[in-house]
């Protein structure tokens, strides 16, 4: 997180030139493929272990004042909170091995308002500027330092969580060139001061969460992808048995997953459970869809039955429809069609066989 200018706009591009090649000073760990919009990059050393106990102590001699103390494990529980992912957990305790300072011993570049390391799968590091530290565009001041905030204050708890989301895997959100969507990620190259929007976020964004749910996994197999991402899944339909005598039952089952595109790092392949998946049946022969009914819960994850009693033939279809809370996309099964026997002593079967009847 560094400090953003409050100049003119031909002074704000030069600075910003100027923050960003510190930025490579701030950040040594380069940043792969950063892009425009979409999830945040993803930094250099891959994650950490999934759900990993990550545990942070004050750095002897650079222990923070109270106020910023409390920002700082607000920060970690907030990172903890939502993540919405197996990403590492942060938590203060006073024998951890990971170090987190505040003052004038603050290794960062010269723009940082606060930076890190990242060294996976020991652990970080952590540092936060000083209040009333100078830099070349002011005087740092902390909101926390104020019994009632001035305007212009930077929220540590806000910059600490951009820290934490840092030291996780995300790198700094590509933003539009509007900046419209800067809500969309707390991991931000320019920190907001009060009172602009976002100044003090605490939360991690939706394109934050996006990057975390795709280096970490889910939580649950029920839980919502981010919004940010855009995964295709594939839905296929099977009967059991396909053949019944008249009025014999037959059991649709559905199985919907996350496709299993490289690209989508852990989330390829995943069991995508308790959706609405909907049963449809048309006549042989007919070109119209009737729905039957929503699908229950099957035997295991991602997987949705129901049971049909059929007197003639009949096709059958799944449906998944694009959900609007969350990142994933609709899909429609094959048509799997059931046959059903007329005879009481021959039952035709999918490939024209005759069978006896059961
Ligand atoms: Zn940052």
């Amino acid at each position: 997180m560094n400090a953003p200018t409050r100049r003119s706009a031909t002074t704000r591009s030069i600075r910003r030139l100027a923050t960003l090649a510190a930025a490579v000073v701030l950040l040594p760990l380069a940043i792969a493929g950063v892009s425009a919009h979409g999830p945040d990059p993803v930094m250099n050393g891959g994650p950490f272990g999934q759900n990993q106990d990550l545990r942070f102590r004050w750095r002897a001699g650079s222990v923070p004042p109270a106020a910023i103390k409390t920002a700082i494990r607000s920060a970690a529980t907030d990172a903890t909170a939502t993540r919405a992912s197996k990403a590492g957990t942060f938590t203060y305790d006073s024998g951890g091995s990971n170090p987190i300072g505040y003052g004038v011993g603050a290794t960062c570049g010269v723009n940082g308002l606060a930076c890190f390391t990242r060294t996976v799968p020991t652990g970080f590091t952590m540092w936060l500027r000083e209040q009333g530290h100078v830099f070349d565009w002011g005087t740092l001041k902390w909101c926390q330092a104020y019994a009632t905030p001035p305007n212009g204050c930077y929220d540590a708890e806000t910059v600490a969580l951009d820290e934490f989301g840092h030291v996780e895997v995300l790198g700094h959100h590509g933003n539009y060139a509007n900046d419209s969507d800067y809500l969309d990620a707390v991991v931000q190259t320019y920190s907001r001061t009060k009172p602009a929007a976002g100044w003090n976020m605490h939360t991690f964004g939706r394109c934050d969460i996006a990057t975390l749910q795709l280096q970490y996994d889910m939580q649950s197999w029920s839980a919502k992808y981010s919004t940010c991402l855009d995964l295709a899944t594939d839905l296929t339909l099977a009967a059991s048995p396909s053949s019944i005598s008249a009025g014999g039952t037959t059991k649709l089952t559905a199985s919907l997953k996350v496709v299993d595109y490289a690209s989508y790092v852990r989330l390829g392949g995943n069991p995508v459970a308790g959706r609405v998946v909907t049963l449809q049946r048309r006549a042989p022969g007919t070109t119209t869809w009737t729905t039957v009914g929503t699908m229950s819960a099957g035997p295991t994850s991602g997987t949705y039955v129901l049971n049909q009693s059929l007197q003639s033939d009949m096709e059958y279809r799944a449906v998944f429809s694009t959900p609007t809370n969350e990142g994933i996309n609709g899909d429609t099964s094959a048509t799997v069609r059931v046959y059903v026997g007329y005879c009481t002593a021959a039952l035709r079967t999918a490939d024209s066989l005759y069978a006896p009847c059961i």
